[in-house]
C-alpha cells in the first residue's frame, strides 16, 4: 500500500454535486471536509450543499422521471449490470476508498464491495420481473389486471457504516423499478457514493436519473426536499431517533417511506449448543465492521451453565486481535467513526462495570492520533446495564447469563428493537421454537451473519418499515394499481 495510491485515488474521487449528470460546486461554494478516522487527518474537500442544491438535484429527479419509468425493464436492468461489472473491476478502489472515509479493515471493505455489488446483479435481474397479474374476478363478472408502476423520484439517504453497500441496497431496486431518485450520503463517509455516481455514470446512466448531495447540513437541506409534494418516496437508513423525525416530515404528505433502524441483537448461546461455532459466530457478529453495524450483535445471553467457558474462549480470541489503520496487515479492529462512538463505548463499559460486570479484557480508548477503542468482553451483565438498552455500535461484547428458555426468550425480546437476532442450539425443535418467539424480522440460527442481497432485508418494532432485498425489495418502490374490467 503507498501513500501514492490513496493519494491517487482520492484525487479520482469528484469533489461536487452531481445533479442532472453534471458535477458542480455548492451554493455559494461551501465545502465540508472528510476525515480519516484513523489518523484524524482531513483527506479531500468537496461541496456542502445548501437547500437550493438539495432542490436542483429534486428537480433534476423529476425532470428524468418520466423518460426513465419508459425505459425498457431489460434497458435498465443492463445499466444496472454494467455497473456491477464496473465495480468488479475497481474492486480495490472502492475498498480502499471505504477504508481511508469509514476506518473498516480492507479485508472487510473488500467483502462490502461483495455485498453492495450483489445489489447491482440481483435488481438486474429482478428488473424484468416487477410484472402484473390478470385474470376473471370469482363472480366471473369481469376481469382483473392488477399492475405495477413506478412510485416516482425517491430520496435515500444513508449511513456512514456501510458506505458502499446501503447506497447500492437503495438505488439498484429503486432503478430497476424505474424510479429516479436523490441520494445524501451520510457527512462522514460522503467519498463512496461521489465514487459510486461517477461510475454509474460510466455505465451509461442517463442525466438526471441518479443525483447525489452532501452536505454538513442534513436536516436543512432534507426536509424541503421531504416537504415537496413531487416526492413521492423516502428510503432512509440510520438511527430510530433520525429516522422517527423524518417519518413525522413525511407524515404531512402522506409520502411512502421505507425505515432501516437501529438495532439491539441478541445473540442466545443454549446449553445444547456447539460452543465452537457459537465462538466463531459471535466474532462475526460483534466484531464484524468493529462493531459498527446495525446487525451487531449486542447482547450475549448465554446459559449459565456455559456464560463461563463462551466468555474465558471469546476473551481469548478478542486478545489475539491487532488494532490499528485499516490498511495495515493483519488489523482485524480499526478506528470507530468519531470520538462520540468512542466516548459512548467508553460510558456503557463503565455503567455496566459499575453494576458488577467483569471486564475481562480491554476497556480502553487507543493512544495517539485517531479514535480507536479496544475490543473489550464484559460479562456478568446486570440486568438494567444500559449497555444492554443502547446500541454499542462498537467492539464491546457483553454477556449476560440465564436459566431457562422462558428467560432467553424475556431477556432477548426485552427491546424496542427488533431487527436481527442470534440463536445457537443444536436442538432442531428449539430452534423451530424461536423462529416463533423471537420479535425480530431476521434471525441467524447458527450462522453469524445473515446480510444477502436475495433476502428480504428489515426490522419489526422500532427497527423499522419495508424490506430492501430479495424479492421485496423492488416492491418498496413500486405502486400497484387495480383495474377493472368487464369480461371480454
Ligand atoms: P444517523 O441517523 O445519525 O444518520 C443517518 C443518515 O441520516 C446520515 O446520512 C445523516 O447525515 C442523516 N441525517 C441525520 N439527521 C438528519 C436529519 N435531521 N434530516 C435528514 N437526514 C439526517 O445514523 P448514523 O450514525 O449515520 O448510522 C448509524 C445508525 O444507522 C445506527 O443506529 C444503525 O443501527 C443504523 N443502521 C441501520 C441499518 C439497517 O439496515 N437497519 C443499516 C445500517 C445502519
Amino acid at each position: 500500500m503507498t501513500e501514492n495510491r490513496e493519494t491517487q485515488l482520492l484525487a479520482d474521487v469528484p469533489d461536487g454535486l452531481f445533479i442532472g449528470g453534471e458535477w458542480r460546486p455548492a451554493a455559494g461554494g461551501a465545502t465540508l471536509r472528510v476525515i480519516d478516522p484513523s489518523t484524524g487527518e482531513v483527506v479531500k474537500e468537496i461541496a456542502d450543499a445548501r437547500a437550493e442544491d438539495g432542490a436542483a438535484a429534486l428537480d433534476a429527479a423529476v425532470d428524468a422521471a418520466a423518460d426513465w419509468a419508459a425505459t425498457p425493464a431489460r434497458q435498465r436492468g443492463e445499466i444496472l449490470r454494467r455497473a456491477f461489472d464496473l465495480l468488479q473491476e475497481r474492486k480495490e478502489d472502492f475498498a480502499l476508498l471505504m477504508t481511508i472515509e469509514m476506518g473498516k479493515p480492507l479485508a472487510e471493505a473488500r467483502g462490502e464491495v461483495v455485498y453492495g455489488g450483489e445489489f447491482l446483479r440481483w435488481f438486474s435481474e429482478e428488473a424484468v420481473r416487477a410484472t402484473g397479474r390478470y385474470g376473471a374476478n370469482p363472480e366471473g363478472t369481469g376481469r382483473m389486471i392488477v399492475s405495477q408502476h413506478p412510485v416516482g423520484p425517491c430520496f435515500l439517504i444513508t449511513p456512514w457504516n456501510f458506505p458502499l453497500a446501503m447506497a447500492t441496497r437503495k438505488i439498484a431496486p429503486a432503478l430497476a423499478a424505474g424510479c429516479t431518485v436523490v441520494i445524501k450520503p451520510a457527512e462522514l463517509t460522503p467519498l463512496t457514493t461521489l465514487y459510486f455516481a461517477k461510475l454509474l455514470q460510466d455505465a451509461g446512466l442517463p442525466a438526471g436519473v441518479v443525483n447525489v448531495f452532501t452536505t454538513s447540513t442534513s436536516g436543512a437541506v432534507s426536509e424541503p426536499i421531504i416537504r415537496d409534494p413531487r416526492l413521492r418516496k423516502l428510503s432512509f437508513t440510520g438511527s430510530t431517533p433520525v429516522g422517527v423525525k423524518l417519518l413525522e416530515q413525511a407524515a404531512g404528505g402522506v409520502l411512502r417511506t421505507s425505515m432501516e433502524l437501529g438495532g439491539n441483537a441478541p445473540f442466545v448461546i443454549f446449553d445444547d449448543a456447539d460452543l465452537d461455532k457459537a465462538v466463531e459466530g459471535a466474532m462475526a457478529a460483534k466484531f464484524r465492521n468493529i462493531g459498527q453495524a446495525c446487525t451487531a450483535a449486542n447482547r450475549f445471553i448465554v446459559h449459565r451453565s456455559i456464560a463461563d467457558e463462551f466468555a474465558r474462549r471469546v476473551t481469548e480470541r478478542v486478545q489475539g486481535f491487532r488494532m490499528g489503520r485499516g490498511t495495515e496487515d493483519g488489523v482485524t479492529i480499526g478506528p470507530l467513526i468519531d470520538d462520540r462512538a468512542v466516548a459512548k463505548a467508553e460510558a456503557l463499559v463503565k455503567d455496566a462495570v459499575d453494576r458488577g460486570a467483569i471486564l475481562r479484557t480491554g476497556g480502553r480508548r487507543g493512544d495517539g492520533a485517531g479514535t480507536f477503542y479496544e475490543a473489550t468482553v464484559v460479562s456478568d451483565v446486570a440486568e438494567g446495564s444500559d449497555i444492554l438498552r443502547e446500541e454499542i455500535f462498537g467492539p464491546v461484547l457483553a454477556i449476560v447469563p440465564f436459566d431457562d428458555e422462558d428467560e432467553a426468550v424475556r431477556l432477548a425480546n426485552d427491546t424496542e428493537y427488533g431487527l436481527v437476532s442470534y440463536v445457537y442450539t443444536e436442538s432442531l425443535a428449539r430452534g423451530q421454537r424461536m423462529i416463533e418467539r423471537l420479535e425480530t424480522g431476521m434471525m441467524g440460527l447458527n450462522v453469524g451473519v445473515v446480510s444477502n442481497a436475495a433476502a428480504p432485508f428489515g426490522g419489526w418494532k422500532m427497527s423499522g418499515l419495508g424490506r430492501e432485498g430479495g424479492a421485496e425489495g423492488i416492491h418498496e418502490y413500486l405502486q400497484t394499481k387495480y383495474t377493472l374490467t368487464p369480461n371480454p
